[in-house]
């Protein structure tokens, strides 16, 4: 059934879903002016906060695209997934969450407080901690150029570059990450060079990708690491689940138990604007709008995911098997009266 949205109990067309996508864009652009673009990192500063695109990558049927959903902008914290997932691949589960716990930290994605008060670890491999952690596992295997070839792959985008400008800007202002990382060599959880480790990481963050390039690669991921087209396996099954888990559960940073409430699609976002979202088994999702929430997450994105995860019922926790039950007996809500 070519041209439909493929969520299997829904015919909805594709001009059905272009409407429902295109009034979503609309309500999304009003909360814009209510966030504001990134700023520690100065080159970021200068995105324009008005851009707003999504690219919706389903198993079957066409892509839908409205808006910048072309337009460049870095990567930033999406790439702890790319990284993750080399990093399963290079080394497998055990290793890895030997260095990294796979809790939400309830913190910012920048904190260093709970690594060093509550815990030995960094409580994910999604938050800056985490990722610098396995920064430090993966330049002893891998240089920066497999990773920008990987990144290109997952993403079926061999334009991806890296933006030397935001690259050097966030070098020149990346105290902070320089304090986690070395104190996660005090903790010997980073046991590479500390300064090559930062550089690989904030390396990773400066990669120039588009919101369609993040639906490709999340579409890889909704279909179980298989290409969608070429129908040949780039990624593990296991290595799939727990990626798409930590997104869920750490993808959102501290927003993360709300926007699962709310949206209940597994998305990684970054500060560049971009969120990736995988709606299980149905479609791939890039979105890009460089306005934030005060969590670092982009404000009209995330409204736009929410309302067109209710329209087009996306949620992982929506389910279709009593789609056509008319009425529901409701017999928690029936009180008998009697003592
Ligand atoms: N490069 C950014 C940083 O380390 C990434 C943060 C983010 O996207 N949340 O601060």
């Amino acid at each position: 059934m070519p041209n439909t949205l493929h969520v299997d109990y829904d015919l909805m067309t594709h001009d059905e879903s272009e409407k429902i996508i295109r009034e979503a864009m609309e309500k999304a652009r009003q909360v814009i002016p209510e966030g504001k673009v990134a700023d520690y990192i100065p080159e970021l500063g200068k995105a324009d906060p008005n851009k707003l695109g999504i690219c919706i990558y389903p198993l079957q049927g066409e892509k839908i695209t409205m808006g910048d959903y072309q337009t460049r902008f870095t990567i930033q914290s999406i790439s702890k997934i790319i990284s993750l997932c080399v990093a399963l691949e290079i080394f497998g589960a055990k290793k890895i969450f030997e260095k990294v716990e796979a809790e939400p930290s309830g913190e910012a994605f920048n904190s260093l407080v709970e690594l060093d008060l509550n815990s030995n670890k960094p409580y994910n491999p999604l938050i800056n901690s985490g990722a610098l952690a396995i920064a430090g596992m993966l330049i002893e295997e891998v240089s920066f150029h497999d990773m920008l070839r990987f990144s290109r792959e997952l993403c079926s985008d061999h334009d991806i570059e890296l933006n030397r400008k935001v690259y050097e800007s966030e070098m020149s202002t990346c105290s902070r990450n320089r304090a986690i990382a070395y104190l996660l060599e005090s903790k010997n959880i980073i046991e590479s060079d500390v300064e090559d480790a930062l550089k690989f990481y904030t390396k990773m963050c400066s990669l120039d990708v588009t919101a369609e390039g993040l639906s490709n690669f999340a579409n890889l991921l909704a279909n179980d690491g298989v290409g969608n087209i070429t129908k040949k396996r780039y990624l593990a099954s296991d290595t799939v689940r727990i990626l798409k888990t930590l997104m869920l559960t750490c993808g959102m940073y501290d927003g993360s138990g709300t926007y699962a409430l709310e949206v209940g699609i597994p998305t990684k976002s970054g500060v560049g604007g971009g969120l990736m979202a995988v709606s299980d088994k149905r479609a791939g999702i890039g979105v890009f709008g460089p306005s934030l929430d005060p969590r670092g997450n982009s404000i009209a994105g995330c409204r736009l995911l929410k309302e067109i995860s209710r329209k087009l019922r996306l949620s992982l926790f929506f389910d279709s098997t009593y789609l056509g039950a008319s009425r529901i007996d409701y017999s928690l809500n029936q009180r008998t009266g009697e003592e």
